[in-house]
């Protein structure tokens, strides 16, 4: 048994990156490992401008995966349709209803990361270490060994029989494995965001709203709180001139609905996100390695199905492992993990397909 605080030495899986798709793995692979570590870089005051939002098909995966209770205990509303405002004209969108998981949520990643982090805890052999930071990999004969942990001021060498690398779409370790991508679109989009609360909107429904070069989205995602976002096009920001974050006051407060709405209610937190993105795909898997969420498959958000992405990506791995016995079955054949980037490309291409869509160049008027 291991001292707490004490991470060097072996372990049967090394997770680099505590967030959806980390914690997710962690749960996931629980069951066919000894012992996990969980290293993530960020504190647990982080605030993350990104959100987690999901329809029915996610609501699946959380259940396969054995983690819907724990989301859905986090009293997130459930979604089941939205409005839809084009050329002044609003429209009602009902969500089919084909069973109890017919709705769609939306979370702030300050209680879905956590949550997802109790419950990988919850595991009797899932350690965490945050903040810390995986910061190189050690190789032996082309295939993954170990990692270099930066925790509490030094150094420590970790052997490992996997390394996942969830650390997201900036992942260096990714480079370090040498996951090279081999599908890159940059995005035109910047996706900004903040979450209110008290605004005078339905708590069961969304709202879309679309002009010629940004649209807006309020999405309930809590008690009496709603998440406003805008996807807004980097050639409208360039012509303005102003900060993104300037220019998504302008959006929301030029809305019919949300203009008043924001008057009425308060924001509580500050408006972030990102731009100049790239939507990048990277093979799944190596030697002694693996990548899952943005790490090794980047959605641009604009589709929101960043989400789904991380799960479906853990899915595979846990199926594959388990079908292969559990990671001590795995450890030392090099081919063990092959064939995960097919599966999982093949489960996302239509993700892709329509994300990267939204994302061509528009041609130039001749
Ligand atoms: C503005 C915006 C809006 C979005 N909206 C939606 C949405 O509506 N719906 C949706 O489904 N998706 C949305 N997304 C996408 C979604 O947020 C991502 O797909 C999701 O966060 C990916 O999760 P992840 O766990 O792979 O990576 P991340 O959430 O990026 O987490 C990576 C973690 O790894 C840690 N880390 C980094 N380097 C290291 C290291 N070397 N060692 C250890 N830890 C490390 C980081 O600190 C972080 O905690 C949005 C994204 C943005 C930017």
């Amino acid at each position: 048994m291991r001292r707490a605080g004490e991470i060097a030495g072996h372990w049967s899986v090394v997770v680099a990156g505590g967030r959806i798709a980390g914690t997710t793995t962690a749960w996931a692979l629980a069951p066919y490992a000894r012992e996990i570590l969980v290293v993530d870089a960020s504190r647990a005051t982080s605030f993350w401008p990104q959100q987690a939002t999901w329809d029915r098909s996610g609501n699946l995966l959380w259940a396969d995966l054995g983690l819907l209770g724990a989301v859905l205990d986090c009293g997130a509303p459930r979604t089941r349709g939205h409005s839809f405002r084009a050329d002044g004209e609003v429209t009602e969108h009902d969500y089919p209803q084909q069973d109890e998981l017919s709705f769609r949520m939306t979370m702030p990643r300050e209680v879905l990361d956590p949550a997802l982090l109790r419950a990988a805890q919850s595991r009797g052999n899932v350690t965490v270490a945050r903040p810390a930071r995986v910061r190189d990999v050690i190789g032996r004969d082309g295939r993954v060994s170990g990692v270099v942990v930066r925790h509490d001021g030094a150094d420590h060498l970790l052997s490992c029989d996997l390394l996942v690398l969830a650390d997201g779409r900036l992942s260096r370790n990714a480079d370090r494995v040498g996951a090279v991508p081999y599908r890159v679109v940059p995005s035109p989009w910047v996706a900004m965001l903040a979450y209110y609360a008290d605004l005078p909107l339905p708590a069961d429904r969304g709202y879309f709203s679309l002009t010629n070069d940004s649209v807006a989205i309020c999405t309930p995602c809590g008690e009496r709180q709603w998440c406003l976002s805008t996807d807004m096009h980097q050639a409208m920001i360039d012509a303005s001139g102003r900060h993104p974050a300037r220019e998504f006051e302008r959006i929301i407060a030029a809305d019919p609905l949300l203009g008043l709405a924001v008057l009425a209610g308060r924001r509580v937190t500050s408006i972030g996100g990102a731009g100049k993105l790239r939507m990048l795909r990277r093979p799944m898997s190596g030697p002694g390695w693996c990548l899952v969420g943005d790490a090794g498959y980047h959605l641009d958000p604009v589709t929101a199905r960043g989400t789904r992405s991380a799960l479906i990506a853990a899915r595979l791995l846990r199926d594959h492992v388990a079908t292969a016995g559990g990671i001590d079955r795995l450890a030392g054949d090099d081919a063990a993990l092959d064939g995960l980037t097919e599966l999982r490309d093949a489960a996302l291409e239509a993700d892709w397909a329509e994300a990267e869509q939204i994302c061509a160049p528009v041609p130039a008027a001749t």
